[in-house]
């Protein structure tokens, strides 16, 4: 990689080039929750920063690494100019500090049990499919394990070698707060050994990518949030399949609101419907209804369509819609409106407002 386009590794963190360890690990933690793919699906810019601010932490978490970071900056590790590279060993560790760091930040639900062979597709519904249920076709990148080396990487008949990583112990050291532990080294898969001829149909990834299609059946209720997981549609390794996790956003409706299984339906009428009665129509999920408002209706009533709500998710029955009279005042009358409005409201009186009348008596009664 030419060293004249990467980053200072203090600017990519954000810190200064005295800051101390913990200022350093904090600083990263932020980045890295900002960019981390699980927070960022498909964004190929994001993962991008992600591996930068990583790859800087690992350099300035280090003290040997910062040391040689500062005297000859990208230079110390651009084999290009003489410098020891990257491997494996360097960025042991990242994986674990990031595991504690998305439980305790990400409040990440259930993250016991998802794996990181597990994937997430974002589903998006409309109000009606989310009501109604529906069946959705979807297509994913999901890796498949490699068909000629099973996935192990290497070129069957290939000779063993140490590995480079963990020098063949198979496994790697690394400090996590206090204590020192270790864990299966990434690069040989805690084998200690790894073939000298990469696996010739995958370059030695193991897996290959390939587009997979499914349906996805949504049930009816379905919730905005809700999580619909396909157990072993994730992706496939040799340690076993992950599941796809596929996460249910419902888009907002013009005209309707969910609350649970019920919906909400705000319904504006004119003063003369509210005062007289009315027929009105009223959208519902299933098409237009016809709906009596009673004379003398005020404004806020709310009235109650039985069983024209959802169905009750994981229930039984049907919710209700709930359709909110507003009665709408006219912004703008014509002269002949106004005058006609003034005779109404001369004609009639007090009696015509009791819910004012009251109003103005105890208002009375708090002053005098
Ligand atoms: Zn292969
Ligand atoms: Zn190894």
């Amino acid at each position: 990689m030419p060293s004249a386009e990467k980053s200072d590794y203090y600017e990519l963190l954000g810190v200064a080039r005295a800051a101390t360890p913990d200022e350093i690990k904090r600083a990263y933690k932020q980045q890295a929750l900002k960019h981390h793919p699980d927070k960022n699906p498909d964004d190929k810019d994001a993962e991008e920063q992600f591996k930068r601010v990583s790859e800087a932490y690992a350099v300035l978490s280090d003290a040997d690494k910062r040391r040689r970071y500062d005297q000859l900056g990208h230079a110390a590790f651009d084999p290009a100019r003489g410098g020891t590279g990257f491997d494996a060993a360097d960025f042991a560790g990242i994986g674990e500090i990031l595991e504690g760091f998305l439980d305790d930040m990400f409040g990440r639900r259930g993250a016991a049990n998802r794996s990181p062979k597990d994937l997430r597709y974002n589903l998006e519904l409309s109000f009606e499919e989310a009501a109604l249920g529906s069946e959705r076709p979807i297509e994913y990148e999901r890796h498949e394990l490699c068909t000629h080396c099973k996935g192990t990487r290497a070129e069957p008949g290939a000779t063993q070698v140490e590995c480079p990583a963990c020098r063949g112990r198979g496994e790697v050291r690394f400090q996590r707060g206090f204590f020192a532990t270790s864990r299966p080294c990434f690069t040989c898969e805690g084998n200690g050994v790894r073939a000298e001829a990469r696996c010739t149909r995958c370059a030695g990834r193991g897996s290959v990518a390939r587009v997979q299609s499914l349906s996805v059946k949504i049930p009816a209720g379905v919730e905005d949030g809700a999580v619909r997981t396909l157990s072993g549609m994730g992706e496939e390794t040799p340690v076993g399949t992950g599941d796809l996790h596929v996460h249910v956003k419902v888009k907002s409706h013009s005209l309707f609101t969910r609350e649970g299984a019920d919906i909400l339906c705000d319904v504006p009428v004119s003063f003369p419907q509210a005062a007289l009665g009315a027929n009105l129509e009223v959208p519902t999920l299933e098409g237009k209804v016809s709906m009596r408002l009673p004379p003398g209706t005020q404004s806020g009533k709310v009235f109650r369509l039985r069983g024209k709500g959802l169905p009750v998710f994981g229930g039984y029955g049907k919710g209700d819609e709930l359709v909110k009279v507003i009665v709408e005042v006219p912004a703008q009358l014509t002269a002949r409106q106004r005058e006609l409005l003034e005779e109404l409201s001369r004609e009639m009186g007090e009696g015509a407002h009791p819910q004012q009348q009251t109003f103005l008596d105890k208002l009375r009664g708090l002053f005098d």
